[in-house]
């Protein structure tokens, strides 16, 4: 395993970084007052997408089926910092158009996309002109087990007609999202895995409606924001199926492994952001006469903050590198155990950052509430943390010899 950069990807890190100092976090202000008054994307960030275009920073997380489309695609193991760089900032992916959930959408028209559905889907969003949405959960059944999933999806004529029932649509809610990609049952009669197909349905179409915005324990996503749908007989082309009928989850694997280590490479850089905010706070205030970071509770705190972010690091990287390098069965195992491990690093990190800034803590004058949502969020979202224990447990060996093979001191009779 070598986690060494080559000369290229150095170059691409440091303006990158270049990039997030001088264009991005000045801009961050701005950010925050638009989005939090009237709600509409800032005009600034197609300026500074223009300006990330022209440098070359742009589509860095396409996948390896991309080498032919427009963008800069890097590996895993050399995005890893880039994400963590645009993670720092609830917008940040957004300026290199590497926010989720486009790029997964994005990779997954990659990868099954009609040419004519990749000139009206695809090629939008590579340019950042348009919004998606990924919609598989619903409200009525137990999404983490997506077989369960039961929109209907009915072949009539030349149209699909979708029924059903749709929630936790991220970026569903956004003003520019001009359609969803929707996850049902085409055929109720195969296999348990053999009856689900993604459909394109665009925004608008009759018979969709948009029920409301959701908010994640009260922390409104105002990147993607979360939508709520109710399908009632919406009529698409047949056309709009994507991918082959019967192999809808099959095709949405594309979009997972990178998505997950995606989100897991942007808690680092949110735990790094709220790391740097605690260690400023711990400098600033006093109790009782002393400093706050002369508390040996607080400097605890922060050494711990350090090495849980940095093993998670090392993770990710581990968990890229074997993504780059002809993934396997254990690939998908270390996946899930970054899925596990990195939001728990920063909801642990979070929740004493929440501690240590006290009641400003838990408002949305810093980072801290954003991060520690996010890091709530993403331990359901992309499977639950329980589903990926399961996995992970399944793929540990049972020894072939027996605990009496191993004494520490020899028992009588040894
Ligand atoms: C902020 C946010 C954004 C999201 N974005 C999207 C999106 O863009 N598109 C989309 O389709 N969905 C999205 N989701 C939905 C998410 O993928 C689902 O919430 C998730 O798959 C769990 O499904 P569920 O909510 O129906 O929970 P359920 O399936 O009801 O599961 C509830 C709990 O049961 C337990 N459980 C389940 N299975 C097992 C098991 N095998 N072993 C032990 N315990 C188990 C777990 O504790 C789990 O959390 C998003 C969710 C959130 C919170």
């Amino acid at each position: 395993m070598n986690f060494n950069f080559d000369k290229d990807n150095e170059e691409i890190v440091l303006r990158a970084e270049e990039f997030f100092a001088t264009e991005m976090l000045p801009r961050h202000r701005e950010w925050v007052e638009t989005v939090c008054h009237d709600r509409k994307p800032p005009l600034f960030i197609k300026d500074i997408q223009e300006k990330a275009k022209g440098l070359g920073l742009w589509n860095l997380a396409l996948p390896e089926l991309a080498k032919d489309e427009p963008g800069t695609r890097l590996s895993n193991l050399a995005f890893a910092p880039i994400a963590e760089i645009l993670g720092r900032l609830p917008w940040g992916s957004m300026a290199f158009n590497c926010h989720a959930p486009e790029v997964p959408n994005m990779a997954m028209l990659q990868a099954l996309a009609t040419p004519d559905q990749k000139e009206k889907w695809l090629n939008p969003l590579l340019n950042a002109e348009t919004r998606s949405s990924f919609a598989m959960t619903e409200p009525d059944v137990a999404s983490s087990d997506a077989t369960n999933i039961r929109t209907r999806i009915e072949v009539d004529g030349d149209e699909l007609v979708l029924n059903g029932r749709k929630w936790f649509a991220t970026g569903g809610a956004h003003p520019e999202c001009s359609f969803l990609i929707v996850m049902g049952v085409t055929d109720p009669e195969a296999g348990r895995t053999a009856q689900h197909s993604m459909v394109i349905v665009p925004i608008g179409t009759p018979g969709l409606t948009l029920v409301r915005e959701l908010r994640f324990m009260g922390w409104a996503d105002f990147v993607a924001p979360i939508g709520e749908f109710r399908l009632e007989n919406v009529r698409v082309p047949a056309t709009n199926l994507l991918g082959v009928r019967g192999q809808g989850f099959k095709g949405a694997q594309v979009r997972l492994g990178p998505a997950r280590i995606h989100h897991a490479m942007r808690c680092i850089g949110m735990a790094e952001m709220v790391l740097a905010q605690m260690v400023a706070r711990a400098h600033e205030r006093k109790t009782f006469g002393r400093s706050i970071v002369e508390y040996d509770t607080v400097q605890k705190w922060i050494a711990e903050a350090r090495i849980d972010i940095d093993l998670n690091r090392l993770f990710i990287q581990k968990a890229a590198w074997m993504l780059d390098n002809s993934p396997d069965k254990n690939t998908w195992r270390v996946v899930s155990q970054v899925k596990v491990s990195t939001p728990r690093m920063l909801q642990k990190v979070t929740d004493r950052a929440v501690q240590l800034f006290g009641a400003m803590g838990g408002t949305d004058d810093t980072l801290i509430h954003h991060a520690h949502t996010y890091a709530r969020w993403f331990r359901i979202g992309d499977g639950p943390d329980e589903v990926h224990l399961r996995q992970i447990f399944k793929t540990e060996p049972v020894p072939e010899w027996t605990i009496a093979d191993c004494p520490y001191i020899a028992p009588p009779g040894f």
